[in-house]
């Protein structure tokens, strides 16, 4: 991405976890003219960074998001109504809703002139049937079709992702679409219920040992297989795409497998101590195992997401720590209208 000082740079879901360390890296990358968005108020944002113009609105609105695409070059759309599958296999009507910040912000794009369009789309389009078993295939981008996506939140990614493609096909919008994987790191949700599994098992290894319970409660069987991306390679890959002519959905994801038991082992690891497991079967899970083919951003980029899972977990933890005994609470949960 050029660093033009003239050039500005939207990121929407500022005050969230991704929007948050990705208007921190576009600071250190030197750009001056940076607006955030996001519908928290100021005050309640994971980041809020001096130097940027930041504004609290609520993009489900089509004159805010015209007021917050006013003269972009990028635009970052990352806001939308979501958590982990504790929040969005309850909430599916919600995160279906956020389909009213994708549509606006992309008429904004191609009513205003912005010259590059980034939507935050997921893994959660993937065909559900593909994702049955915990010994998986990666899943490349094809994989999305035919369309099973998760219920909700993931139906909402898939028609957003078409409705970019449809933008740039009958207007020349130019989109990009990265499809993130399960992304963790400090500075985001760990509590209240939108938290997603490396911030909530890193919360109960720690709860259990100020409680002295010796005990964690896992949701599922702990054998289901996920792939984890930290923060810092989503960020770099999100600027990366935004540089390069990559206009279809890719996978922007680590391709390190590991079930939940052994991101638990980990955790312990990391915190030096061994829990009693006990398994809640009935509590959302998601899919039974999922991992990204990197196959096509290797092409495309010659890069793929290489922070071990090890040593962003590590970051995680510690920043967990420090949130859960210095008496400051994650209150991201209590937000919405
Ligand atoms: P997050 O919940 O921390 O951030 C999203 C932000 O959007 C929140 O701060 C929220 O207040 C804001 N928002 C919600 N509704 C809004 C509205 N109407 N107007 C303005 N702002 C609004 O989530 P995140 O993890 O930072 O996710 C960012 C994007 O990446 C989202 O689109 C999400 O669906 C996508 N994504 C995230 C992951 C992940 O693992 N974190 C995985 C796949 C896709």
């Amino acid at each position: 991405m050029e660093r033009d000082p003239r050039k500005l740079v939207v990121v929407t879901g500022a005050g969230g976890f991704i929007g948050g360390h990705l208007v921190a890296e576009l600071l250190l990358r030197g750009h001056k003219r940076i607006r955030a968005v996001d519908i928290k108020p100021l005050g309640r944002w994971y980041q809020e960074h001096d130097g940027v113009e930041n504004v609290s609105a609520d993009l489900r609105e089509k004159e805010a998001c015209y007021a917050a695409s006013e003269g972009a070059s990028y635009v970052f759309n990352l806001a939308a109504d979501m958590g982990g599958m504790g929040f969005i296999e309850t909430h599916k009507a919600d995160c279906m809703v956020s389909v009213l910040i994708n549509t606006n912000m992309l008429l904004a794009a191609r009513d205003l002139g912005v010259g590059h369009f980034l939507f935050g789309s997921s893994a959660c389009v993937y065909n559900g049937e593909r994702q049955a078993d915990p010994d998986v295939t990666a899943l490349k981008e094809a994989d999305a079709y035919p369309a099973l996506p998760e219920d909700g939140y993931g139906w909402e990614k898939l028609f957003s992702e078409r409705m970019c493609r449809h933008f740039m096909e009958d207007y020349g919008v130019s989109v990009r679409m990265p499809r993130f994987h399960n992304v963790y790191g400090p500075r985001g949700t760990y509590d209240g219920g939108r938290e997603k599994a490396p911030a909530a098992i890193c919360r109960k290894v720690i709860q259990a040992q100020l409680d002295d319970t010796g005990v964690i409660e896992i949701w599922g069987d702990g054998l289901q297989t996920r792939s984890f991306t930290y923060i810092d390679d989503t960020v770099d890959g999100m600027l990366r795409i935004m540089e390069q002519e990559v206009s279809e959905p890719i996978n922007l994801g680590s391709s390190q497998l590991v079930t939940i038991n052994e991101l638990v082992d980990i955790v312990e690891g990391i915190a030096g101590v061994k829990l009693e497991r006990q398994y809640r079967l009935d509590a959302p899970q998601g899919v039974r195992g999922r991992n990204s083919d990197n196959t096509l951003i290797l092409q495309k980029l010659g890069w793929e997401p290489s922070i071990p899972l090890e040593v962003g977990l590590e970051r995680t933890y510690n920043w967990v720590f420090e949130q859960m005994t210095s008496g400051v609470r994650d209150e991201a949960a209590a937000i919405f209208t």
